[in-house]
């Protein structure tokens, strides 16, 4: 058979997925084949992708976006959701290997943690408490070690404390809840089992990041930036980022009871890594919380206030029901929406009776002053809903708050494919009343070049997810564009696929961020990941690079 390089284009068509057996271990595994003609009439080309045995094991919650055989390279969508599939959805276009998806309910599972030696002893009880899951959290390699013991081949403690040294902006923590949804169907049977798993897990990909996950020649994109988004320059108070007419965000505190490696405040939010010292507010707490009140008092032109971090629930109790009860007694204020990744990582804080009975006396009053109050949360993959995750999402919902939704990140590896969106969507929407509401591109801040997806295949992705979900809970997914805002990826007014730059209009007025109506010939720009973009355009990039920098490798 002639190099894998000769083989395409292919024109045939995908077979359905074959259940047959790895040879070596008689494991099950599957396959499918696609063939097309290339070249003289004569010459027949094939391609042939194999289903690892962990992954179909594993079911397709676990399936990894990356690292598969097939056409699509990094960051095209390609895998399988059910098996064998008929018909369903592609993301057609370049990259595309034209997955199926087949739509079924799929019971929610709590993963079992006794598979870990770390926690074989570790009671439900234990399990269910905040304090024992915030006590127990990973925060380095040897935490990780103790707790999986020899599951995982040394390299990968490695790796993980070479990224942290080297490239990670966020710290390491992950509570024992997220860190038992890595890999949760694998059943771990000696050393180094857990490893390939590991590896490919996409909660671990961006939970846990690895220095070989990484882009070896664009790691960072030469325009990020810590603060991408501009968001202290927007600062009406310090820590109260204005920057739609309407809507603020309050950053009540800068630590969260997890830490994501792609983290868009990493400026700002959690302990410095060696590569990454974090800026700290300077006035105090109350101070800080005095002061936003003031603003909002007097701004009646705002009327929604995201109320954030870091992570609301890091923040004792009695101190974020006292700052939203005064937003509360603020007439114009008419939207308040707390903002919580550890509704689902971390549910036990979200369970426990001091914050649920908090949470209704602030529900109570919303609703009695017409208030729309809600909690937002983060999922980006269906593993992370477990049964757990799904009851405090919905204990919270039970309080009387108006409404549970998900801002969710698309991201390179994880979720960027229109089975891993669609999977986690109908998780929320079905399982745990949680709307699916947003995706953000991955903003472009340093060392994230590896999670983000250009800008066309979240255009695609968007097509890919229209008419599966119920309109009021088909996501949206949205640019966040430095100086402008969010923009749904359809809105780009100009668009460079090959050196991966678009422009997007401005069309009101940005309380802190400038007026692009104003100023039409001010350029909003994003950017593409320089690895996915085409070889013409990596090569211009290069060039730009070594203009500014003489004496860089290109
Ligand atoms: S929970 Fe949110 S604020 Fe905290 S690290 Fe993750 S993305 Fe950043």
């Amino acid at each position: 058979m002639p190099p894998d390089a000769e083989l395409t284009p292919l024109d045939g068509r995908w077979t359905d997925w074959t259940p047959t057996r790895r040879p070596l271990d008689g494991r099950p595994t599957a396959c499918r084949i696609r063939t097309g003609r290339r070249g003289p009439a004569s010459l027949f080309s094939c391609r042939v992708e194999i289903l690892m045995a962990d992954q179909l094991a594993a079911g397709p919650g676990a399936l990894p976006a990356h690292g598969r055989t097939g056409e699509g390279g990094p960051g095209s969508a390609g895998a399988p959701s059910a098996l064998p599939a008929h018909g369903g959805i592609g993301e057609g276009g370049p990259g595309s290997a034209g997955a199926p998806y087949v739509y079924r309910r799929r019971e929610l599972v709590e993963p079992d943690w006794r598979r870990f030696p770390g926690w074989r002893a570790v009671t439900a009880e234990q399990w269910r408490s905040p304090r024992w899951q915030r006590a127990q959290s990973i925060r380095n390699p040897r935490q990780l070690r103790l707790l999986l013991g020899g599951l995982l081949d040394d390299e990968i403690y490695d790796d993980l404390a070479l990224d942290q040294q080297k490239f990670a902006t966020m710290p390491l923590l992950i509570p024992p809840q997220m860190l038992n949804t890595v890999a949760p169907l694998v059943d771990p049977r000696g050393p180094g089992s857990l490893t390939e798993a590991f590896r490919a897990d996409p909660v671990r990909r961006y939970m846990l990041p690895l220095a070989s996950d990484r882009s070896p020649r664009w790691s960072s994109h030469p325009l990020a930036e810590r603060d991408s988004l501009h968001e202290a320059q927007m600062w009406a108070v310090e820590g109260l980022t204005h920057r739609y007419p309407t809507k603020v965000l309050a950053e009540l505190l800068s630590t969260c009871p997890q830490y994501c490696g792609l983290c868009t405040r990493m400026d700002l939010v959690g302990t410095s890594t060696p590569g990454t010292v974090k800026r700290r507010f300077e006035a105090k707490p109350a101070d800080r919380y005095a002061a936003m009140i003031g603003y909002l008092r007097a701004t009646p032109s705002v009327r929604d206030v995201v109320v954030s971090g870091g992570d609301v629930a890091n923040l004792p109790w009695p101190r974020l029901e006292s700052f939203v009860a005064e937003l509360l007694a603020i007439d114009s204020v008419r939207d308040i929406r707390l903002a919580s990744k550890a509704l689902l990582t971390l549910p036990q804080h979200w369970l426990s009776a001091e914050v649920l009975s908090g949470l209704e006396r602030l529900a109570r009053t919303a609703r009695e002053r017409g208030v729309g109050l809600a909690v937002h949360t983060h999922a980006n993959t269906a593993q992370t809903i477990t049964p757990l995750a799904a009851e405090a999402a919905r204990a919270v919902l039970a309080t009387g708050v108006r409404d549970v939704r998900n801002q969710g990140v698309l991201l390179r590896g994880v979720n960027d494919t229109p089975q891993a969106l669609l999977d986690l969507c109908f998780a929320l929407q079905d399982e745990a009343s949680v709307l699916p509401y947003y995706f953000y591109l991955c903003d472009m801040v340093p060392h994230s070049e590896h999670w983000r997806t250009p800008l066309h295949q979240a255009q695609r992705l968007q097509s890919a997810l229209m008419g599966w979900l119920p309109g009021f809970a088909t996501p949206r997914l949205v640019a966040d564009v430095p100086d402008l805002g969010k923009r749904w990826v359809h809105q780009v007014a100009d668009y460079d696929p090959v050196r991966g730059i678009a422009s997007w209009a401005g069309d009101h007025r940005l309380p802190g961020g400038g007026d692009p109506a104003a100023d039409p010939s001010r350029g909003y720009f994003s950017y593409d990941p320089i690895d996915t973009l085409p070889p013409e355009g990596r090569e211009w990039w290069n060039r730009r690079q070594l203009d500014a920098h003489p004496g860089s490798s290109g």
